[in-house]
């Protein structure tokens, strides 16, 4: 018996079933999920967060930035600048 990709037995009855089945074709029984194989990689995790956290710091920096930007814009008079020392 060639167990392919795309086959797997059934722990019941021995069957060689459906890799994906959910329930045995031979003696009908519910079957355990497909347990997918992926490597239990918490780095992973760790360097999506840090990269999120970046992502986020970048993002706050910028926000920081622009509000300060904007406060000068809505501080400082809209005059022109020849006119702030008028000759006298
Ligand atoms: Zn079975």
């Amino acid at each position: 018996m060639v167990i392919t990709m795309h086959t797997r037995i059934c722990p019941f009855c021995k069957e060689e079933i459906h890799g994906q089945a959910l329930v045995c074709r031979y003696c009908s029984r519910d079957l355990p999920p497909v347990k997918l194989r992926r490597r239990k990689n918490s780095s992973g995790w760790l360097a999506a967060i840090t990269v999120a956290g970046i992502i986020a710091g970048g993002a706050a920096f910028l926000a920081v930035e622009f509000l300060r930007e904007r406060k000068n814009w809505l501080t400082e008079p809209p005059r022109r600048p020849e006119s702030q020392n008028p000759p006298d």
